[in-house]
């Protein structure tokens, strides 16, 4: 079966071709990024499996004209992968929110458009982009069955102590607000894979998973499912990131808001764009640039690469205390799959019970999945590459053979 995964953004397309045997057997047929719909300067990555990336560089004013540009590529005479659009036989889409209305992928329908939509206003930078994705993608395959798998869904299994903040009861009950979290493909994903290659029972067991990139954010999950997770209403919550905040104290929100004259749409523009690396650090988001600066001597940023061992340390050791131990502690995404020091930082933090990592086998852990704890570790430590895209091709696959 011939999937084709979209994530779609405001302005980029990536994507991702897969032809899917079955749940482990898969192959890679091509993946790529439009980027820049509807700037001046857009341009489409295209990676035939087994051959080198093309740039194509192309006006893209809108997503439906990007949608066809990537099919288009994906059926040219020179770089293409297939031999026409019918080999297409599903589409899988990536969508951020999907609050409580989903704990699983579903089938596109009228319905669940209209539930994507309404979910809109928790996430406005990323649902209406994928609905666009989703409106072209029936415009370029209209007899294609499309899925659609959400960020949220995963965190779906959090008891009500878990998932409620402590405000009025009629918030929650009128307008939604409650925690749902984020990355839900990724921490079941790598919670999956960590377990096989730990030799666990996932139906025995207590995981955290820390996926730490440019959005990150860390859950614990007991026999398989998600008890709590780090990211709240929106994936603002938590941990500091490469642009977001993290936890705050909500009253710094009016207190800067009368400071500083911001409107509700500034404020939040603030916390979610100009902070976390990047506010702390005046210069960077990026954990590369972060280390350079750090090693060059600057202290702001030393303070960056102290605050995300310490956030991640104090949510890991909340969530062993929730879960009243742990098995397996999973590291994933970006920044933990490709910073040995920062993977050996937080497990010091947790050697008092018996934590103890493989220097080599951590050092040496980057693009493949390994155990990097120590034989005598009393839990096991994973470096896990994350593929929410397989998660979205299983899902898609399962979900339209189920039909
Ligand atoms: P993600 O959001 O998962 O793509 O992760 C993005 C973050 O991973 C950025 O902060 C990057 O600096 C960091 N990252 C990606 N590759 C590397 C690398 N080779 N070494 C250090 N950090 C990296």
């Amino acid at each position: 079966m011939i999937i084709l995964v979209i994530n779609c953004g405001s302005s980029s397309i990536k994507y991702q071709l897969l032809d899917m045997k079955g749940d482990e057997e898969y192959s890679l047929l091509a993946k790529g990024n439009l980027e820049k719909i509807a700037l001046p300067d857009s341009k489409l990555t295209h990676k035939p499996s087994g051959r080198d990336s093309i740039v194509i560089n192309q006006s893209v004013p809108d997503h439906n004209v990007g949608m066809k540009l990537v099919m288009e590529t994906l059926v040219s005479k020179e770089y293409g992968v297939l031999k026409s659009f019918d080999d297409i036989d599903a589409v899988g889409h990536r969508i951020v929110q999907g609050a409580d209305f989903f704990s699983g992928s579903a089938l596109v329908d009228k319905d669940v458009l209209s539930k994507i939509e309404y979910c809109s206003d928790f996430a406005p930078l990323h649902n209406p982009a994928h609905l666009l994705g989703i409106k072209a993608v029936s415009e370029v395959l209209p007899s294609v069955p499309q899925c659609v798998t959400f960020d949220t869904a995963f965190h779906q299994t959090m008891e009500p102590y878990a998932y409620m903040y402590a405000l009025p009861y009629k918030y929650y009950e009128q307008y939604r607000v409650r925690r749902y979290g984020a990355h839900g493909t990724s921490h079941q994903y790598v919670s999956q894979r960590g377990a096989k290659l730990a030799g666990l029972d996932l139906a025995d067991s207590r995981i955290i998973t820390c996926h730490i990139g440019n959005g990150s954010s860390v859950t614990a999950i007991r026999n398989g499912k998600c008890v709590d997770t780090s990211m709240g209403f929106t994936p603002l919550e938590g941990m500091i990131m490469g642009t977001r905040c993290g936890i705050i104290d909500a009253n710094i929100v009016p207190y800067i808001m009368k400071k500083e004259g911001l409107s509700p749409d500034e404020m939040t523009d603030l916390m979610n764009k100009k902070s976390g690396f990047l506010g702390i650090s005046g210069k960077t988001s990026d954990m590369r640039d972060i280390c350079d600066l750090a090693a060059a001597g600057d202290e702001k940023a030393e303070i960056v690469k102290k605050k995300v061992t310490f956030d991640i340390a104090k949510l890991v050791g909340g969530y062993i205390a929730e879960m009243n131990g742990v098995d397996l502690i999973v590291f994933t995404a970006g920044i933990a799959e490709n910073n040995p020091w920062l993977r050996n930082d937080v497990c010091a933090q947790l050697s008092y019970m018996g934590v103890r990592i493989d220097q080599e086998a951590n050092a040496s852990a980057r693009r493949d999945e390994a155990i990097i704890s120590a034989p005598d570790s009393t839990v096991k430590v994973a470096m896990i590459p994350t593929n929410e895209e397989l998660v979205i091709a299983r899902d898609t696959m399962r979900v339209v053979l189920s039909k």
